[in-house]
This record gives structure tokens, C-alpha cells and sequence, in this order.
């Protein structure tokens, strides 16, 4: 999902509701501050309506923030604390 204002593909969840077999998402927009919402089907028995690529990308920004955590406590503790015996 692209933002209309920016053009951008980073949300923030502000608000999630459950209505009528829907879940509704109210989103902001990382980076100009836009708000949409969206509806997602939760669930249907022979089909599968979820959007992965949504939860792909959300989970790929994840592991990018996860990653340079890690590399940044690594890099940090590198210096102070190395052992080389195994
Ligand atoms: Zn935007």
C-alpha cells in the first residue's frame, strides 16, 4: 500500500477494530503523517484474503531494525570485550 500524500510504504498501526467479519486499520504514515484506514478480511475458510505482502513488509522492517541492533551491540562490544578462546 503506497501513501497518497507521499507516496511512501511505511505505516504505523495507530488503531486496529473488528466490524461486520472486517478488521479495520487506522494507519499513519511514517513519513508525512497521513492517516488511512484499511480493511482486511481475517479470515475465510476456502481462501486465503490476507495480504502477505502487507505482513512481509512490516516483518522485513522488522528484521532491519532487529539486525542493526544486533550489528550495533556487536560493533559496540567488540572493542571492550573480545575473547578469541573457544
Ligand atoms: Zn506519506
Amino acid at each position: 500500500m503506497k501513501c497518497t500524500g507521499c507516496g511512501g510504504s511505511v505505516w504505523d498501526v495507530i488503531n486496529t477494530r473488528q466490524r461486520e467479519g472486517y478488521i479495520y486499520r487506522r494507519r499513519a504514515c511514517l513519513i508525512c503523517g497521513k492517516r488511512m484506514t484499511t480493511r482486511e478480511i481475517p479470515y475465510e475458510e476456502d481462501g486465503d484474503k490476507i495480504d502477505h505482502s502487507e505482513m512481509l513488509l512490516s516483518l522485513a522492517e522488522e528484521l532491519e531494525g532487529l539486525v542493526k541492533k544486533t550489528l550495533g551491540s556487536i560493533l559496540n562490544g567488540e572493542d571492550s570485550d573480545e575473547r578469541s578462546d573457544l
